[in-house]
């Protein structure tokens, strides 16, 4: 399978005194069909490392490679056009629009694509159906379980059909029954070919990932090895 998202020799060092060396010298291959789990110690560098991957914010020095885009030469503009249409990413806090129907939640996943409004919800009610919740499409968001949030929130990922899926802590807000839905669901999309890196504290959902890599002090200390 070929490389969707490398990072070689990345740094991320925040200006202070002393400055902040919060990733040193990283250097990571994810393959397409992966679903690899990124833990490590609060302080690890696991939020900047994602920040880094998903192209919202930019390496002190180091390339990355996003859908095999090199990102250091893009304009802004062209880093959000490559986030919008290379990448989705599930938080743990769903961040839904609260009075919005699920469906026109997941729509939003396509509107900085341009994509008309017919066609987002044609889409939405199937990348609904994915996550299985096409019987909820047309109920407000804030009326919905929180595991019902978040999968409409994977649904939103989904929607563009994204090379990759980042997930920060996505099980972090639920209990342990939604959580091993979600984490259920995950596993699903994953094995129907989507490629999945998930960024968790939770040992259960490190543990059914296939990979995991392991930061500490902004080093890869562990990593499992790649499984395409
Ligand atoms: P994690 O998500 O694993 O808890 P972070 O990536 O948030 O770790 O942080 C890694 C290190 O970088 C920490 O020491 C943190 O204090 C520091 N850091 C993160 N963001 C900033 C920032 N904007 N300015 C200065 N230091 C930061
Ligand atoms: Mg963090």
């Amino acid at each position: 399978m070929s490389a969707v998202l490398e990072l070689r020799d990345v740094w991320k060092v925040y200006p202070g005194s002393p400055p902040v060396e919060s990733i040193r010298g990283i250097d990571l291959t994810v393959h397409g069909g992966e679903l690899t789990a990124v833990v490590g110690p609060s302080g690890s560098g696991k939020s900047t490392l994602l920040n880094l991957a998903t192209g919202l914010d930019r390496p002190t020095s180091g390339s990355i490679r996003i859908a095999g885009e090199p990102t250091a030469r893009l304009s802004d503009r062209r880093l959000a056009g490559l986030r919008a249409y290379r990448i989705g990413v599930v938080f743990q806090q769903f961040h839904l629009l609260p009075h919005l129907s699920a469906l026109d939640n997941v729509a939003t996943g396509l509107l900085y694509r341009g994509v008309p409004a017919g066609r987002r919800r044609v889409a939405a009610a199937e990348a609904l159906d994915r996550v299985g919740l096409t019987h909820r499409a047309h109920q407000r968001a804030r009326t919905l379980s929180g595991g019902e949030q978040q999968r409409v929130a994977i649904a939103r990922a989904l929607i563009g059909q994204p090379p990759i899926v980042f997930a920060d802590e996505p099980t972090g807000n639920l209990d342990s029954a939604n959580g091993a839905e979600v984490l259920l669901l995950l596993h699903r999309l994953n094995a129907d070919g989507t490629t999945i890196v998930v960024i968790t504290h939770s040992d259960e959902v490190a543990e059914a990932a296939r990979r995991r890599i392991t930061l500490r002090d902004g080093l890869v200390a562990h990593d499992t090895g790649s499984t395409s």
